[in-house]
Protein backbone atom coordinates (compact mmCIF):
# COMPACT_ATOMS: atom_id res chain seq x y z
CA UNK A 1 0.00 0.00 0.00
CA UNK A 2 1.09 3.25 -0.45
CA UNK A 3 2.29 5.59 2.68
CA UNK A 4 0.45 9.06 2.90
CA UNK A 5 3.52 11.80 3.31
CA UNK A 6 5.28 9.85 0.59
CA UNK A 7 8.22 12.48 -0.89
CA UNK A 8 6.93 15.06 -3.47
CA UNK A 9 9.79 14.45 -5.41
CA UNK A 10 8.78 10.96 -6.05
CA UNK A 11 5.53 11.71 -7.68
CA UNK A 12 7.63 14.54 -9.42
CA UNK A 13 9.73 12.01 -10.92
CA UNK A 14 6.98 9.99 -12.07
CA UNK A 15 5.14 12.94 -13.62
CA UNK A 16 8.20 13.98 -15.45
CA UNK A 17 9.16 10.48 -16.44
CA UNK A 18 4.85 10.34 -17.92
CA UNK A 19 5.63 13.45 -20.13
CA UNK A 20 8.62 11.23 -22.16
CA UNK A 21 6.76 8.28 -23.06
CA UNK A 22 3.64 8.65 -26.17
CA UNK A 23 0.68 7.49 -24.48
CA UNK A 24 1.48 7.71 -21.06
CA UNK A 25 -1.70 7.57 -18.94
CA UNK A 26 -2.92 10.94 -17.41
CA UNK A 27 -2.97 11.46 -13.57
CA UNK A 28 -0.34 8.74 -13.48
CA UNK A 29 1.16 9.65 -9.98
CA UNK A 30 -2.55 8.20 -9.08
CA UNK A 31 -2.58 5.04 -10.03
CA UNK A 32 0.45 4.66 -7.77
CA UNK A 33 -0.15 2.04 -5.40
CA UNK A 34 2.83 1.00 -4.25
CA UNK A 35 6.63 2.30 -3.39
CA UNK A 36 9.73 0.21 -3.23
CA UNK A 37 13.09 0.62 -2.35
CA UNK A 38 15.55 0.35 -5.57
CA UNK A 39 18.47 1.97 -4.93
CA UNK A 40 21.23 1.63 -8.00
CA UNK A 41 24.48 2.52 -7.88
CA UNK A 42 26.69 3.63 -10.59
CA UNK A 43 30.31 3.92 -11.14
CA UNK A 44 30.54 6.53 -13.90
CA UNK A 45 34.84 7.13 -14.99
CA UNK A 46 35.44 9.64 -17.82
CA UNK A 47 38.61 9.94 -19.22
CA UNK A 48 39.74 12.59 -21.66
CA UNK A 49 43.44 12.52 -22.56
CA UNK A 50 44.69 15.11 -24.81
CA UNK A 51 48.00 14.26 -27.04
CA UNK A 52 49.79 16.95 -28.71
CA UNK A 53 52.85 15.96 -30.65
CA UNK A 54 55.46 18.38 -31.24
CA UNK A 55 56.69 18.35 -35.09
CA UNK A 56 58.65 20.83 -37.32
CA UNK A 57 57.04 23.10 -39.33
CA UNK A 58 58.46 25.46 -42.22
CA UNK A 59 57.95 28.43 -44.75
CA UNK A 60 58.89 31.15 -45.97
CA UNK A 61 60.65 34.44 -43.68
CA UNK A 62 61.94 37.92 -44.26
CA UNK A 63 64.74 37.44 -42.07
CA UNK A 64 68.08 37.60 -43.75
CA UNK A 65 69.82 36.09 -41.72
CA UNK A 66 70.53 32.54 -40.34
CA UNK A 67 70.29 31.77 -36.71
CA UNK A 68 70.80 29.00 -34.61
CA UNK A 69 67.49 26.60 -33.29
CA UNK A 70 66.45 28.12 -30.15
CA UNK A 71 64.11 24.78 -28.83
CA UNK A 72 64.41 21.31 -29.45
CA UNK A 73 61.36 18.94 -30.40
CA UNK A 74 62.06 16.40 -27.96
CA UNK A 75 62.27 18.46 -24.67
CA UNK A 76 59.95 21.07 -24.86
CA UNK A 77 56.53 20.46 -23.01
CA UNK A 78 54.23 21.22 -26.28
CA UNK A 79 51.50 21.87 -22.86
CA UNK A 80 52.80 25.00 -21.95
CA UNK A 81 52.43 26.76 -25.27
CA UNK A 82 49.61 27.39 -27.65
CA UNK A 83 50.58 27.55 -31.68
CA UNK A 84 51.23 30.94 -31.96
CA UNK A 85 53.74 31.47 -28.55
CA UNK A 86 55.45 27.95 -29.43
CA UNK A 87 55.83 29.59 -32.86
CA UNK A 88 57.02 33.13 -31.26
CA UNK A 89 59.57 30.99 -28.76
CA UNK A 90 60.71 28.21 -31.68
CA UNK A 91 61.40 30.30 -34.86
CA UNK A 92 64.64 30.31 -36.59
CA UNK A 93 65.82 30.72 -39.99
CA UNK A 94 68.11 28.69 -42.09
CA UNK A 95 69.67 29.57 -45.24
CA UNK A 96 67.41 28.84 -48.47
CA UNK A 97 68.52 25.92 -50.06
CA UNK A 98 67.42 26.16 -53.60
CA UNK A 99 69.05 28.93 -54.14
CA UNK A 100 71.92 28.40 -51.71
CA UNK A 101 70.21 31.68 -49.62
CA UNK A 102 70.87 34.15 -52.71
CA UNK A 103 66.72 34.53 -53.01
CA UNK A 104 66.66 33.98 -56.62
CA UNK A 105 67.45 31.46 -59.01
CA UNK A 106 68.23 31.14 -62.25
CA UNK A 107 65.10 31.70 -64.73
CA UNK A 108 63.37 28.37 -66.21
CA UNK A 109 62.09 30.12 -69.50
CA UNK A 110 65.35 31.68 -70.41
CA UNK A 111 67.72 29.44 -68.66
CA UNK A 112 69.16 32.35 -67.51
CA UNK A 113 69.52 33.80 -71.10
CA UNK A 114 67.42 36.90 -70.68
CA UNK A 115 66.33 35.95 -74.17
CA UNK A 116 63.59 33.43 -74.92
CA UNK A 117 62.15 31.37 -77.93
CA UNK A 118 59.67 33.41 -79.45
CA UNK A 119 56.13 31.55 -79.16
CA UNK A 120 54.69 33.56 -82.00
CA UNK A 121 57.37 31.78 -84.33
CA UNK A 122 58.56 29.24 -82.21
CA UNK A 123 62.08 30.46 -83.43
CA UNK A 124 61.66 29.95 -86.62
CA UNK A 125 61.38 33.72 -87.85
CA UNK A 126 58.68 33.80 -89.79
CA UNK A 127 54.71 33.27 -89.35
CA UNK A 128 52.05 32.08 -91.71
CA UNK A 129 49.90 34.85 -93.37
CA UNK A 130 46.60 32.93 -94.34
CA UNK A 131 44.86 35.11 -97.00
CA UNK A 132 40.66 35.19 -97.63
CA UNK A 133 41.13 33.15 -100.51
CA UNK A 134 42.59 30.48 -98.75
CA UNK A 135 46.19 30.85 -99.89
CA UNK A 136 48.85 30.95 -97.14
CA UNK A 137 52.38 32.21 -97.26
CA UNK A 138 55.18 32.33 -94.95
CA UNK A 139 56.08 36.32 -93.82
CA UNK A 140 58.17 37.69 -91.48
CA UNK A 141 57.72 37.21 -87.88
CA UNK A 142 55.89 40.37 -86.30
CA UNK A 143 56.72 39.57 -82.70
CA UNK A 144 60.67 38.94 -83.19
CA UNK A 145 61.19 41.20 -86.22
CA UNK A 146 63.19 37.46 -87.42
CA UNK A 147 65.53 37.18 -84.82
CA UNK A 148 63.50 34.08 -83.32
CA UNK A 149 63.91 35.32 -79.70
CA UNK A 150 62.39 37.82 -77.56
CA UNK A 151 63.42 39.80 -74.10
CA UNK A 152 62.06 36.91 -71.57
CA UNK A 153 59.21 38.37 -69.91
CA UNK A 154 59.40 35.92 -66.81
CA UNK A 155 62.36 37.48 -65.82
CA UNK A 156 62.54 40.87 -67.17
CA UNK A 157 65.53 39.68 -69.37
CA UNK A 158 67.21 39.41 -65.89
CA UNK A 159 67.82 35.64 -66.81
CA UNK A 160 67.07 34.79 -62.83
CA UNK A 161 63.73 35.55 -61.16
CA UNK A 162 63.12 35.95 -57.29
CA UNK A 163 63.26 32.14 -55.10
CA UNK A 164 59.52 30.68 -54.48
CA UNK A 165 60.82 29.06 -51.64
CA UNK A 166 62.02 32.29 -49.16
CA UNK A 167 60.06 34.78 -51.49
CA UNK A 168 63.45 36.48 -51.84
CA UNK A 169 64.69 36.72 -48.49
CA UNK A 170 67.86 33.91 -49.10
CA UNK A 171 66.21 32.35 -45.99
CA UNK A 172 63.31 30.14 -44.13
CA UNK A 173 61.96 29.88 -41.17
CA UNK A 174 62.03 26.79 -38.98
CA UNK A 175 59.52 26.28 -36.08
CA UNK A 176 58.01 23.90 -33.96
CA UNK A 177 54.53 22.91 -33.90
CA UNK A 178 52.17 20.21 -32.22
CA UNK A 179 49.42 18.29 -33.73
CA UNK A 180 46.67 17.36 -30.80
CA UNK A 181 44.41 14.38 -30.52
CA UNK A 182 42.07 13.81 -27.84
CA UNK A 183 41.00 10.53 -26.64
CA UNK A 184 37.52 10.05 -25.02
CA UNK A 185 36.08 7.12 -22.80
CA UNK A 186 33.53 6.44 -20.45
CA UNK A 187 33.21 3.50 -18.67
CA UNK A 188 30.05 2.27 -16.05
CA UNK A 189 30.02 0.17 -13.95
CA UNK A 190 26.47 -0.67 -12.14
CA UNK A 191 26.21 -2.00 -9.03
CA UNK A 192 22.55 -3.33 -8.13
CA UNK A 193 19.86 -2.35 -10.68
CA UNK A 194 21.28 -1.76 -14.42
CA UNK A 195 20.75 2.15 -14.92
CA UNK A 196 18.58 3.63 -17.80
CA UNK A 197 19.81 6.76 -18.09
CA UNK A 198 20.78 7.56 -21.97
CA UNK A 199 23.32 10.04 -21.44
CA UNK A 200 25.26 8.21 -18.78
CA UNK A 201 26.88 6.46 -21.91
CA UNK A 202 27.33 9.37 -23.73
CA UNK A 203 30.66 10.04 -24.28
CA UNK A 204 31.47 13.56 -22.11
CA UNK A 205 31.04 14.91 -19.22
CA UNK A 206 27.87 15.15 -17.28
CA UNK A 207 26.84 18.69 -16.49
CA UNK A 208 25.76 20.15 -13.13
CA UNK A 209 22.25 19.91 -14.18
CA UNK A 210 22.52 16.44 -14.89
CA UNK A 211 23.22 14.86 -11.86
CA UNK A 212 20.22 16.91 -9.85
CA UNK A 213 18.41 13.86 -9.29
CA UNK A 214 21.32 11.99 -7.77
CA UNK A 215 23.24 11.81 -4.94
CA UNK A 216 27.24 12.53 -5.78
CA UNK A 217 28.69 10.02 -3.06
CA UNK A 218 32.18 11.03 -4.60
CA UNK A 219 33.42 13.17 -6.99
CA UNK A 220 37.08 13.44 -7.69
CA UNK A 221 38.32 15.98 -10.45
CA UNK A 222 41.98 15.20 -11.86
CA UNK A 223 43.94 16.27 -14.74
CA UNK A 224 43.13 13.40 -16.78
CA UNK A 225 39.66 11.75 -15.22
CA UNK A 226 36.56 12.59 -13.65
CA UNK A 227 34.98 10.12 -11.56
CA UNK A 228 31.55 10.40 -10.35
CA UNK A 229 29.79 7.87 -7.91
CA UNK A 230 26.65 7.98 -8.14
CA UNK A 231 23.53 6.43 -5.42
CA UNK A 232 20.29 7.90 -6.77
CA UNK A 233 16.59 7.45 -7.22
CA UNK A 234 16.20 5.93 -10.33
CA UNK A 235 13.24 5.09 -13.10
CA UNK A 236 14.44 1.73 -14.47
CA UNK A 237 11.36 0.65 -15.64
CA UNK A 238 8.00 2.18 -13.97
CA UNK A 239 5.87 -0.55 -13.44
CA UNK A 240 2.59 1.30 -12.60
CA UNK A 241 2.68 -0.43 -9.07
CA UNK A 242 6.47 -0.05 -8.66
CA UNK A 243 8.55 2.74 -8.12
CA UNK A 244 11.64 3.94 -6.61
CA UNK A 245 12.20 5.18 -3.46
CA UNK A 246 15.03 7.40 -2.15
CA UNK A 247 16.37 5.58 0.90
CA UNK A 248 16.90 7.64 3.58
CA UNK A 249 19.71 5.80 6.57
ZN1 LIG B 1 64.04 34.62 -68.16
ZN1 LIG C 1 59.07 35.30 -83.70
ZN1 LIG D 1 65.39 30.78 -51.75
Amino acid sequence: MRHEGVDKRIDTAISDWARTVFGAPRQIVKLVTNVENLDAKVERVYVEITQRSVKTASGSTRTRQASPPRLTANTVDPFAYTPASLRAASEYAIACMPCRAEGHVRCDNCSGTGTATCRTCRGTGKETKHFKNGNSRLIKCKTCGTEGTVRCLDCGADGRVACRSCEGSGHRGEWLTFEETVTRRVRLRHDGPKHSNPSFEEVRPLEERELEAFEVEALSIGQLAVVLVLSSIVLLAVELEKLIRRRRS
